[in-house]
């Protein structure tokens, strides 16, 4: 019998390797848990876009998520890319039935600006995903497109928090990476706050840091760690992962899981 923490990716394939479920079972892998995968949907992809996207039957979903739980079990689940409302009521209803822990990353637009999921969806994960969240980890965007809260400055992170925590996931991490100076994040239950902080990293190969924090997160879940200490250990483990990031193709390349 393995001993091994057990963790589920629910999120989309990235067919060039950097982001999506591939980014989530290095991560896992690299974090010594057993990662498993429930597709929601396909693109084509590489390091200068998303050429084309395919959804997965609901049924299909579905399907994945009952073998793995029915049979092998899970000791903390990440969400990514849901494509469209559908998936994410599907997704949401079945989370809802978990004890494990979740961490919901409301994957929006990738860095090219390709949609990874439906703006009619916007509404389900308000409502349906939010609430079963352990740990939400919008990035600025992300916060902008489901709460309408523009982050122009560290002090906003609060304001942004509260709008989010609003929506009831028990946690939420706002990255506020996007922001100028040092790469800082708010980790906050509304009672609880937690900033955390690393200097910006000078290397544009980024491709799949959500996907590979998220996914860290949800493995020091799955480890039996607080959502503070996992979280705090996720970022330092992404930190390392941007650092390594290195070239591929002739667009922006991943992030390294192998340093
Ligand atoms: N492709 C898939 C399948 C994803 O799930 C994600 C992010 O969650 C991306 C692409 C976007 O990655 P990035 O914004 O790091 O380029």
């Amino acid at each position: 019998m393995t001993a091994l923490p057990l963790v589920l990716t629910v999120a989309g394939s990235d067919s060039g390797g950097g982001a999506g479920i591939q980014a989530d079972l290095k991560t896992m892998l690299a974090l010594g848990t057993h990662g498993m995968s429930v597709l929601t949907a396909v693109t084509a992809q590489n390091s200068r876009g998303v050429q084309g996207a395919w959804e997965l039957p609901v049924d299909a979903v579905r399907a994945q998520y009952r073998s793995v739980v029915d049979d092998i079990g899970v000791q903390a689940v990440k969400t990514g890319m849901l494509s469209s409302a559908e998936l994410v009521e599907t997704v949401a209803e079945l989370l809802a039935g978990t004890d494990a822990p979740v961490v919901i990353d409301p994957v929006g637009v990738s860095k090219h600006g390709d949609a990874l999921l439906a703006a009619s969806a916007l509404d389900a994960v308000r409502t349906r995903l939010l609430p079963v969240a352990t740990v939400a980890t919008p990035n600025l965007d992300e916060v902008a497109q489901l709460t309408g809260v523009r982050v122009e400055s560290e002090t906003d992170l609060r304001r942004a928090a509260a709008a989010v925590l609003a929506f009831g996931p028990r946690w939420v991490l706002i990255k506020g990476g996007h922001l100028a100076g040092d790469a800082v994040d708010l980790l906050t239950d509304g009672s609880e706050e937690h900033w955390l902080r690393a200097p910006r990293l000078d290397n544009r190969h980024t491709h799949g840091t959500g996907c590979t924090l998220a996914s860290a997160v949800a493995c020091g879940l799955a480890k039996g760690q607080s959502v503070p200490d996992a979280v705090s250990a996720a970022k330092e483990y992404v930190t390392g992962a941007i650092a390594a990031g290195f070239p591929l193709g002739g667009g922006i390349g991943p992030v390294d899981h192998g340093w």
